[in-house]
């Protein structure tokens, strides 16, 4: 155990970090390590590892899979606590909704993805930027709409704002390539950013560990952060692992999920010992 080059954080605080996986599909090796990365911060500097279900993702969160990923985490050597799933906090993320609603800072936006694409077909941090052809506009309360972060007026509203990652240090938040970034969806009370953001405050998150391809959401988790006068907890976006190919490792290249290697009977704790190595050594992870 320990860090290494690659990995090293200057956190000697106890830190409070947590696993958040939306229960969509089986976890992964790519999910391993980055829960053996935040437990072992946890537990090295004294202080907890969370597990938190993000379970809002519509009909796409399994809830059999939950069960699963507890196993896989115990089959680890992994030890958490968990706090209440997503889809327990619905209310809470719609007061806060309602509370930037009341400061005109969200908009209503019935487009479709297909829409939006036909309008601007550019490619955020996000998925496609959307260029804010709602704002402003009449909205038909019958039409079913998501609620748009009006992403200029909040800029004005909290000014320039930085927040810190253990490997990239102070980075300025540079929310715009988002555009006009979904905080409410259509059928559920919260997009990820707000649901992600306003948990790890109320679950005390003290140092949210997640991998380098959520880099870019958090500029927007540091705006909402502003906006709603929440701490503000340091970040470390770590490596993703890449295979031999240097290809991220991915269900599609035939990497067998946890729950198969668990099953066929392999050791979860050497996988865990070999995903810590790998954390060191740092470089192409080959098993
Ligand atoms: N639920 C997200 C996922 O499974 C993780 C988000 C985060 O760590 O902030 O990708």
């Amino acid at each position: 155990m320990g860090f290494g080059m690659t990995e090293t954080p200057p956190t000697q605080e106890p830190a409070i970090t947590r696993f958040a996986p939306s229960p969509n599909g089986q976890l992964h090796l790519g999910h391993a390590y980055s829960a053996v990365f935040a437990h072992d911060i946890a537990k090295e500097t004294g202080g907890a590892f969370l597990l938190r279900i993000e379970d809002i993702d519509g009909d796409r969160a399994l809830p059999e899979l939950i069960d699963q990923y507890r196993r896989d985490l115990e089959w680890l050597g992994l030890e958490w606590d968990e706090v209440p799933s997503q889809s327990g906090r619905l209310a809470k993320y719609d007061v806060a909704a309602q509370d930037l609603v009341a400061r005109g800072l969200l908009y209503p936006c019935s487009c479709t993805r297909k829409e939006i694409q036909a309008i601007e077909p550019r490619i955020g941090g996000d998925g496609i930027s959307y260029p804010g052809s709602c704002k402003g506009q009449h909205h038909d309360p019958a039409k079913p709409a998501a609620l748009r972060l009006d992403i200029d007026k909040a800029m004005r509203e909290v000014g320039e704002l930085v927040w810190t990652d253990e490997v990239a240090g102070a980075v300025i938040a540079d929310p715009r390539e988002f555009g006009d970034v979904v905080i409410v969806r259509k059928d559920v009370p919260a997009s990820y950013h707000l649901a992600a953001t306003l948990d790890d405050a109320a679950d005390g998150v003290t140092l949210v560990t997640r991998g380098a391809d959520l880099f870019s959401s958090t500029h927007i988790h540091r705006v909402l952060q502003e906006l709603l006068k929440l701490p503000v907890p340091h970040c470390h976006h770590h490596v993703l692992l890449l295979d031999d190919d240097g290809k991220k490792l991915a269900k599609r290249r035939g990497s067998p999920p946890l729950a198969e290697r668990r099953m066929r009977g392999d050791d979860g704790l050497m996988l865990a010992e070999q995903l810590r190595l790998h954390k060191l050594k740092g470089g192409n992870f080959s098993e």
